[in-house]
């Protein structure tokens, strides 16, 4: 089926569902996803959203900008974080306005909890900035922004499958999807689409994303000839339900839960004598798997004990009921009663498709961009995060940069002539599919995707050295040589997910080789990217962002300078 529309959104998270807003009543807005659209992994959000609205105490943006600046271990983009902090707290009256309902103080003020790397002048101490409703944060902005576009009447597409970005001579001219309700492939032409499809957690082993983050995307855009931007920083946190890998989100931490080795020790006390169990989350992911190497997991298991038992019951349940919940339904245990086991888990990519303030894709190191193509959200990257996120800036950099990139497309279109799409590109689509079920292929998918889980657990997690990431690599090619010869079992042509499974798997291939090239080219250590044989920030050589690019010969990796506006590099004091 051929479809047309003046605007088109792949991705009904928060980043997608913003930009929507965004456009309506001023342009022909839609939104395709291949997950009903309240299920996106933004309604999995816990903790909270940052803005200095200074409802508990003191707070102010030039502070919360050092923070994410610091946090970033210097390689975010000054300029975006700087607009990111100075728009947060319209973020969340806007939030308010719509009908979120965040948790409140006693005087009725929206209410704020401390998270890791939040401090006040200038890292002097911990501060409250993260606005929450419980630990149901996305989930209620989620459903509140989606309210928004049924008001609307914007038109959805859900469980359509993004297959490919569609390009005539000029510029993107839309797109191409699989309906997985019926089977069907529809050809959605746009004067602008925006690439909102979230991250990759699932190429690794332990995750806290669902299914859906396999960077199809980024992926998408990559194969397109856009380049990849810090692709080397994946974030893992350090709180996943052991060994499932599911989120204790650092709400826990913030309100006052402490990690303990075997011995009962608060280590966190010798890694970062200040913050202790709130330093930023690279920084104690390393520290728990430190323990765990040096012999001092819980019975010598891989994990550590995240300790609630002290904080009461009324607290836990008032403010941590979700986790708790959690707890009880998958490990079977009490936190009132219990420690919970802990082990860092694949949270967030840091890097993604490169844009400008305004949500343009950039394909090289000069800033040019593609046009008709725009992307926000965590498969972007602006870079308000660096080399390392701090915990409820990303929600903040959702809705900021997903409603700047409305604002953008609904103004570009007014210059653009609808586009057409040609026949050739639509074929090219459709050969590829039938090429897939056709296929008799004796490799499964499950057991490649399973091997490309360890082998990125293994050799491109939170430790990293040459060696390891030289073995990844060869594993990852082996694995996209076995890729080829993917079968497809199921031939049918609705709800077909082993078909669906069988692309996700290309694209995570794909994003796997990426990451570790990317991460292989940093000889230093820097944020999430940690490297044993360059355990030092080296400024001097690496204080900038890395773009990888799709060649022939395999992905290339090259540079482009930070952009540093207020505060110059420091040393990280823990
Ligand atoms: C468990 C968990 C807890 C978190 N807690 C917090 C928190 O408290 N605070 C915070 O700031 N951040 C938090 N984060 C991070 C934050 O939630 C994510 O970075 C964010 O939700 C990503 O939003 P998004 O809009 O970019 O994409 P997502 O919400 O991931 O949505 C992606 C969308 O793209 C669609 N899509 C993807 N591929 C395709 C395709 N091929 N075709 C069609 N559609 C496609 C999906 O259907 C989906 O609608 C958390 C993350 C996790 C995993």
């Amino acid at each position: 089926m051929n479809i047309k529309h003046d605007i088109l959104i792949v991705g009904a998270g928060l980043a997608g569902l913003r930009a929507a807003v965004e456009c309506v009543g001023q342009a022909d807005v839609a939104v395709v996803s291949k997950v009903f659209p309240t299920r996106s992994h933004s309604g999995a959000a816990q903790g909270g959203i940052t803005a200095s609205l200074g409802n508990e105490e003191e707070d102010q943006w030039e502070w919360h900008l050092f923070d994410t600046v610091k946090g970033s271990d210097y390689l975010g983009d000054q300029d975006a974080i700087e607009i990111m902090v100075r728009d947060a707290s319209r973020v969340i009256y806007e939030l308010e306005h719509m009908g979120v309902p965040f948790s409140r103080t006693p005087e009725g003020k929206i209410a704020q909890r401390n998270f890791g790397g939040h401090t006040r002048d200038f890292g002097k101490k911990p501060v409250k900035r993260a606005c929450y409703a419980a630990d149901r944060t996305g989930r209620v902005v989620l459903d509140t922004l989606y309210d928004q576009c049924l008001r609307h009447q914007i038109k959805f597409y859900p469980e359509n499958y993004l297959l490919s970005l569609v390009f005539d001579e000029k510029r993107c001219a839309g797109v191409a999807t699989y309906d997985l309700t019926t089977g069907e492939l529809h050809f959605i032409q746009a004067k602008a689409v925006l690439l909102a499809t979230g991250g990759c957690g699932r190429l690794y082993k332990t995750t806290s994303n669902g299914f859906a983050s396999t960077g199809d995307g980024m992926s998408l855009a990559f194969r397109s000839g856009i380049p990849l931007q810090d692709m080397e920083f994946v974030q893992f946190h350090p709180t996943g339900l052991y060994p499932l890998g599911i989120l204790a989100s650092e709400a826990a931490r913030g309100e006052g839960g402490v990690l303990r080795n075997r011995l009962g020790e608060r280590f966190m006390e010798r890694y970062a004598p200040t913050v202790k169990d709130l330093a930023a989350r690279d920084v104690v992911s390393r520290a728990i798997l430190t323990e765990i190497r040096e012999r001092r997991g819980i019975g010598a298991k891989d994990y550590v004990h995240l300790d609630l038992t002290h904080l009461g019951e009324e607290k836990i349940e008032k403010r941590l009921w979700e986790i708790a919940s959690f707890v009880r339904i998958y490990l079977g245990i009490d936190p009132v009663y219990d420690p919970i086991p802990v082990q860092p888990t694949c949270h967030y990519i840091m890097g993604g498709i490169p844009t400008d303030l305004d949500g343009r894709v950039l394909i090289n190191e000069n800033g040019s961009i593609a046009p008709g193509l725009y992307a926000a959200g965590e498969c972007a990257c602006v870079s308000v995060h660096g080399a390392n996120r701090l915990g409820c800036n990303s929600l903040l950099d959702l809705l900021v940069f997903g409603r700047r990139s409305g604002l953008t497309m609904k103004r570009d279109i007014l210059q653009y002539e609808a586009p057409i799409l040609s026949n050739g590109s639509t074929r090219s689509v459709d050969s590829k599919i039938r090429g897939l079920l056709n296929h008799q292929g004796r490799e499964k998918c499950d057991s490649v995707r399973k091997e490309m889980q360890t082998v990125m657990m293994e050799y491109g997690s939170v430790f990293r050295n040459e060696e390891g990431l030289k073995k990844g690599l060869e594993g990852i090619r082996s694995l996209k040589e076995r890729y080829k010869d993917i079968g497809v079992s199921d031939k049918k042509k609705a709800f077909n997910y082993e078909l669906m499974e069988a692309i996700e798997l290309g694209h995570q291939l794909d994003l796997s080789e990426a990451i570790l090239a990317s991460a292989l080219h940093r000889r230093e250590s820097r944020g999430a990217h940690w490297r044993e044989d360059f355990p030092q920030r080296a400024d001097r050589y690496y204080l900038k962002h890395s773009l990888v690019f799709p060649t022939p010969r395999g992905p290339e990796v090259r540079y482009k300078p930070v952009k540093i506006t207020r505060f110059q590099p420091e040393a990280r004091v823990y």
